[in-house]
């Protein structure tokens, strides 16, 4: 099947890299307008490069600039008919070693950047037939790790967030969330180095399937509940973990 997203116009924050990359690929070639947000305005050129997209630099923490970024996108794409939010960071620091600085900014780049680009998105999805968001929390917003309760609470943050939000903007905008487990992109490696054998079976054990996702396999579920596929899909938390979650 192809053209899935034909004549759609998408904004995906953290184009720039891993699952936001993939997804970006995944949805040029079915057939989405693109307009790619990132932190990194080089690796979101890099992106754009590949998908014939716009880029945009952005903080998502910066509500000034995503309400400007993202009417520069709207003007780019010719409106805004789905939004992905990736752009996001990890911790994995136990709660005595985090600090309030660095605990405040994990919930404010996943949590607080989450509900900027969805609020200044919102005026032009409630024009689109189509219109779906989707955002990424994690299976850890679903059963914590060991450590890392700032990233657990922050998506946990998100998923709620997104159910909640589902409710308030049916039947206008679907708004679905992604739980990703370990995937294979920088943000893991940054984890778990991806040449360290001992630490990477570690982590591949506690999944059911005893591996790692891969970024094409997260964009696919991206894909369907962006995709009129899943019409009747909204406030739904779709873990792709491995089978983390369910055992
Ligand atoms: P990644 O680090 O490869 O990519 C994240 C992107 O977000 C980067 O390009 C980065 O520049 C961008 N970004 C970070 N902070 C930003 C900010 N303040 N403003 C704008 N852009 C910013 O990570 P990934 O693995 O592709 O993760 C994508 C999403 O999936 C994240 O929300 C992450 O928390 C979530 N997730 C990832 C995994 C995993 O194992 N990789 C598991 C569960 C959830």
């Amino acid at each position: 099947m192809s053209g899935r997203l034909e004549g759609r116009k998408i904004l995906i924050t953290g184009a720039g890299s891993g699952i936001g990359r993939e997804t970006a690929r995944l949805f040029a070639r079915e057939g989405a307008k693109l307009a790619l947000l990132d932190r990194d305005a080089a690796e979101a050129e890099k992106t754009a490069k590949e998908t014939g997209g716009s880029f945009h630099q952005i903080d998502v923490t910066d509500e000034a600039k995503v309400a400007q970024v993202v009417g520069e996108a709207a003007d780019a794409l010719g409106g805004i008919d789905g939004v992905l939010n990736s752009a996001g960071i990890l911790t994995m620091k136990t709660m005595d070693d985090i600090g309030v600085e660095e605990f405040r900014r994990v919930v404010d780049v996943n949590l607080t950047g989450t509900f900027l680009v969805c609020h200044a998105a919102l005026p032009w999805l409630r024009k689109e037939p189509k219109a779906a968001i989707v955002n990424i929390a994690s299976a850890q917003a679903l059963l914590p790790s060991l450590t890392g309760s700032a990233y657990a609470a922050a998506k946990a943050g998100v998923m709620m967030f997104s159910k909640s939000i589902a409710k308030e903007l049916a039947p206008d905008v679907r708004v679905n969330v992604i739980c990703p487990g370990a995937t294979e992109t920088p943000m893991t490696d940054q984890g778990v180095a991806a040449d360290d054998v001992a630490g990477r079976k570690a982590l591949a054990d506690i999944y059911a399937m005893k591996r790692l996702a891969q970024p094409h396999e997260i964009a696919n579920g991206i894909l369907f509940l962006m995709s009129e596929e899943a019409s009747a899909v909204t406030g739904v938390a779709l873990p792709i973990d491995n089978g983390r979650t369910f055992h």
